[in-house]
């Protein structure tokens, strides 16, 4: 009996080559115009082999491939994609596409490719299976019942991919918090040492090689922020970060910070003014952490914005919420970065200042764990403002 090869192809003009070719080389062949009759023509005649297009009207290829690899009645019949990618100005890679979504082969009309020797082996190998599932009872489905499988179909494989793309990223998280973790005392040692030879410790050091030790202790410094952010961070997305449930006066914190950054403002000679109520404003939290939710939004300021620039730490509250807003005259932030700088390694100036892309998302996620929240105002040119708040105390 001849092997039947199920040829599908919304051009009449495909399926009156390809299927003349088809016969000569002694297949029987089925013809399907669309993918919906093609699903239904495999399921009730279980075709040897299935030539499938990838563009369709309806459903296309792809989904006629899925659907069918995914039923146990038609999963083992070899499926060759095929389509001209050249004509049909495609931009992604139909070869690829094919095999992700399950098909057996890939078939190029415009590769120059031999089509009857390129499908023989498939035919072959579907043949020597012991028991090919075949000739069952033909499941008919309408346009409705396909279109409800289909999307049954991609929710499960979206799940599948998310639930495997969230595993990787957690193996990730783990992996760059275990180098983080390696890297720790390597640095410190080195730090010493360097600090131990620039403070003559380790004897006299010419001018050179001073120069040299402060270059090295000022990158060792650099890692060693880096690593600390890191180790930082995945503390807290591990949920190891437990906040410690205090009254805290937020007054006193502003003022600390601002005064930390003295010297530093001082030199880039820029105005920082703190505005608070003269009653102290208490917030619910972590003194620590909240401490450096503001040191990292202030060390922002002063490191982005220019020499003689101002800077305003506002304190305030409200309904229940303490408001806290950083605000400069910097060079503001463009909207599409607005909430993305919130994310891990996001920098928008990276050529100008030194940094890790973990201040905000860190100050972020202690401004969530506390239950509150935290945004941008900005405007181009002019400045920004970050602005969070945490509950009151009560
Ligand atoms: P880092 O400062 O280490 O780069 P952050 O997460 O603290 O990391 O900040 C991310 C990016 O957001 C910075 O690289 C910078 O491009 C931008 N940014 C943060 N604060 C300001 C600010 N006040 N003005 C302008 N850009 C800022």
């Amino acid at each position: 009996m001849a092997q039947r090869v199920l040829l599908v192809d919304d051009s009449e003009l495909v399926r009156g080559m390809y299927g003349e070719r088809l016969r000569e080389a002694g297949y029987e062949v089925l013809l399907a115009d669309d993918g919906m009759k093609a699903i239904n023509l495999a399921f009730e005649e279980s075709p040897d082999l299935i030539l499938l297009d990838v563009q369709m009207p309806k459903v296309n290829g792809y989904q006629v491939c899925r659907l069918l690899k995914d039923h146990p009645m038609t999963k083992a019949i070899p499926i060759v994609m095929m389509t001209a990618r050249e004509a049909a100005g495609m931009i992604h890679d139909p070869r690829k596409w094919s095999f992700q979504t399950g098909a057996n082969g890939y078939y190029g009309k415009d590769e120059g490719t031999d089509l009857i020797n390129y499908i023989k082996p498939f035919l072959d190998s579907f043949a020597n299976l012991k028991e090919p599932k075949r000739k069952q009872a033909p499941v008919l489905m309408s346009e409705q019942d396909i279109l409800i499988a289909l999307s049954q179909l991609l929710d499960r494989q979206l799940y599948l991919d998310i639930t495997r793309l969230k595993e990787l990223d957690e193996k990730k998280d783990a992996f760059v918090a275990n180098v983080a973790h390696e890297f720790g005392t390597p640095i410190m040692i080195m730090k010493g040492f360097l600090e131990n030879i620039k403070d003559g410790i380790c004897g006299p050091t010419t001018p050179e090689q001073a120069e040299a030790v402060t270059t090295m202790l000022r990158t060792a410094n650099r890692i060693g922020r880096l690593v600390r952010d890191l180790l930082e961070l995945s503390k807290i997305e591990a949920g190891m970060l437990r906040l410690k449930k205090e009254k805290v006066d937020m007054n006193d914190i502003l003022r600390n910070t601002a005064e930390y950054y003295a010297v530093e403002t001082n030199r880039k000679k820029l105005t920082v003014e703190v505005e608070m109520p003269s009653e102290t404003i208490y917030a619910a939290g972590d003194e620590d952490r909240l401490t450096q939710v503001v040191v990292n939004l202030l060390s922002n300021a002063i490191k982005y914005t220019p020499e003689g620039a101002k800077i305003t730490l506002r304190l305030s509250k409200e309904n229940g919420k303490v408001r806290v807003e950083v605000r400069d005259t910097g060079p503001g932030i463009p909207e599409t970065y607005r909430t993305k700088i919130f994310d891990k390694f996001e920098r928008i100036y990276e050529e100008k200042a030194e940094g890790t892309g973990l201040g905000l998302p860190i100050a972020r996620d202690i401004v969530v764990l506390h239950g509150g929240e935290i945004w941008i105002e900005s405007q181009l040119g002019k400045g920004s403002s970050f602005i969070f708040w945490v509950p009151e105390a009560q």
